[in-house]
């Protein structure tokens, strides 16, 4: 997997990108911890499921699948639970949102240095995939084994990687938005 730092990174930034007023950032954690949610199946290695059936690590639930199960779910939840006088996102976007940001999962994975690959099409598939480039180095599973120079590594391919190119979206985004806004000559 790669780190939580980097999912979710990549989760914020498609939130922001997808819905970009201020009022949304909710969205924004939101699609964060989607991001990172398919890594709830490391529980799996508690109980011993092996890394490569359907269960198993970066399986059924890093699929494209479960993205838009995940993205179904939470948007019916945001619909229900919505409040107040901010106006709330489309349900159509804010599933899309959430969707490519749990799908944004398997991405990153499938562009890491180690593991299993990912079961982008669980269950109609098992085969797993990487991508032809993997810059990122595979983050350790447990915090222990991520405090130490293999965690430094971890981040550091994550800010050359993922942050950077994040930042760099954020920027034409809000460059764009600027020469797009129509200037009320005084
Ligand atoms: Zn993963």
């Amino acid at each position: 997997m790669a780190s939580i730092f980097g999912h979710c990174v990549l989760g914020a930034t498609l939130g922001k990108l997808l819905l970009p007023e201020r009022h949304h950032w909710p969205y924004w954690v939101l699609a964060a911890a989607c991001a990172f949610l398919p890594d709830a199946d490391v529980i799996g290695f508690k109980f011993h499921v092996a890394y490569g059936s359907l269960w198993g690590h970066r399986g059924l639930s890093h699929s494209l699948l479960a993205a838009g199960m995940v993205a179904f779910v939470g948007t019916g939840l945001c619909q229900l639970l919505r409040r107040g006088p901010t106006p709330s996102p489309a349900p159509k976007r804010l599933w899309l949102l959430l969707f490519l940001a749990t799908a944004s999962h398997g991405v990153l994975d499938a562009m890491t240095t180690g593991g299993l690959g990912v079961a982008f099409y669980s269950p109609f598939q098992s085969e797993r995939y990487f991508f032809g480039f993997r810059p990122i180095a595979v983050s350790p599973i447990g915090v222990k084994n991520f405090l130490g120079e293999w965690g430094v590594r971890v981040l550091r391919s994550e800010v050359q990687w993922v942050l950077l190119p994040c930042l760099m979206a954020l920027l034409a985004q809000k460059l764009l938005r600027r020469f797009a806004t129509p200037q009320i000559a005084s």
